[in-house]
């Protein structure tokens, strides 16, 4: 439906640009390029069928004026993908993939001039697109999918269309007039590719700090120690909080958490019972419960047993269940109210956690945080597959796609 629509705003932009003499059309416009000579194809990864990315070659498209090509250096695999690759929910097929990514800027349209943070465009900057509209700031992903997906500028998820270079699984994608898009050019590869995911992790922490409760010296637990445990560590320490507890039951993840920014860990595969659990967290802490704690894992007794780490009048913030994981119990009697625990949820993140996700990001390196060591896997384009196979068997932590660098 969606895709229809843009057509028939595309043919009439055509005919009104020809009446006008080419003001107003989307494809006469004359570009500006850089970065060489661009190839009259582009390769896309395309999902065709479940569990099967074909690359296909499309005709490079016309730049309009309002339009940026980017040369594609790396795009991240996310949980959506991996998704929609195995189940395709949203009934998206053929569709290309790919919203955590990141390229350079090879041509673009006489009107494109600033960033959707105001700052400036030019040939060959770095950047980056984002799933939350910037005409409204404060929008979180829960109104974006209220709305139609496929107009929504959201790269990595429209359906396909007659321009294909819709996703960053590709080596170049076209960021049409009106999309969410940073100029990032100030970023390592790397860090770029971890925008997305971290962007999750700073809004997690906002939501946290509304409690309160969050401070400095505060004693945090955070449990589960995959990427998105391993972020908030660092998204913490950043902020200059130390006294962090990692709960994990994976040494390996452990070990990287201390590496992260955690003081102590704990593997609950070493104490039997929530009871022998809790005091190892307590033993952490010199004897005292967390004044806050982050929820981040998808398991729903991992939510049932974080309370127990909370000392009365601490705080919670739960952001493990990214997708239904199933119901929880807890006592609301002894867990909630008698400690009187002030919980908050967090899902995703809004477009100034994204801008601050830059900040977060140079701040990481700058105390020497090994964020790149996140990235465990990297595959090339061809092998597309092969990088979300690995994402499901969940061997890893990040798994990106690159193509333009020698890895
Ligand atoms: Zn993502």
């Amino acid at each position: 439906m969606a895709v229809n629509e843009q057509e028939v705003e595309l043919i009439v932009k055509q005919i009104l640009g020809q009446l006008s003499g080419g003001q107003g059309s989307t494809y006469s416009a004359p570009a500006s390029t850089a970065g060489g000579p661009i190839p009259s194809v582009a390769h896309v990864a395309m999902l065709t069928s479940l569990e099967n990315f074909e690359v296909k070659e499309f005709p490079m498209p016309s730049v309009g004026d309002d339009d940026i090509l980017v040369k594609v250096e790396g795009c991240g695999v996310c949980g959506t993908d991996a998704h929609e690759f195995k189940r395709d929910p949203f009934s998206l097929i053929p569709v290309a993939l790919g919203h955590e990514g990141t390229g350079e800027i090879v041509k673009m349209g006489k009107n494109v001039k600033k960033d959707s943070a105001g700052k400036d465009l030019h040939l060959g900057d770095k950047v980056v697109t984002c799933m939350i509209f910037k005409d409204d700031p404060e929008i979180t992903m829960f109104d974006l999918n209220k709305q139609n997906v496929g107009d929504a500028d959201v790269y990595g998820l429209l359906p396909d269309d007659d321009v294909h270079l819709n996703g960053w699984f590709s080596d170049y994608i076209l960021i049409r007039g009106g999309s969410t898009v940073f100029n990032v050019s100030d970023l390592d590869l790397d860090s770029r590719i971890l925008i997305e995911p971290c962007a999750v992790l700073v809004h997690a922490v906002e939501r946290a700090k509304t409690t309160g409760i969050l401070r400095f010296n505060s004693r945090v637990v955070v449990q589960g120690c995959g990427p998105i445990g391993l972020i908030c560590i660092a998204v913490l320490r950043t902020l200059g909080i130390q006294n962090i507890t990692a709960v994990d039951g994976n040494e390996q993840r452990l070990a990287f958490a201390k590496r992260m920014g955690a003081d102590k860990t704990v593997s609950f595969k070493d104490h039997n019972g929530i009871e022998a659990l809790t005091e190892a967290v307590k033993q952490s802490f010199d004897g005292h419960l967390a004044d806050f704690a982050f929820q981040c894992t998808g398991n729903p007794n991992a939510h049932s047993n974080i309370y127990k780490f909370i000392r009365n009048g601490g705080g919670l913030c739960e952001l493990g269940f990214f997708v239904n994981g199933g119901d929880a119990t807890i006592n609301p009697h002894f867990d909630l109210c008698s400690k009187e625990i002030t919980l908050v949820g967090s899902w995703v993140y809004t477009l100034r956690d994204y801008a601050t996700t830059f900040d977060f990001l140079r701040r990481a390196k700058g105390i020497g945080l090994p964020m790149s060591e996140l990235i465990t896997h990297r595959f090339r384009l061809n092998d597309i597959n092969e990088a979300l196979k690995t994402n499901l068997a969940m061997t890893g932590l990040k798994i990106a796609v690159v193509d333009n660098i020698n890895v």
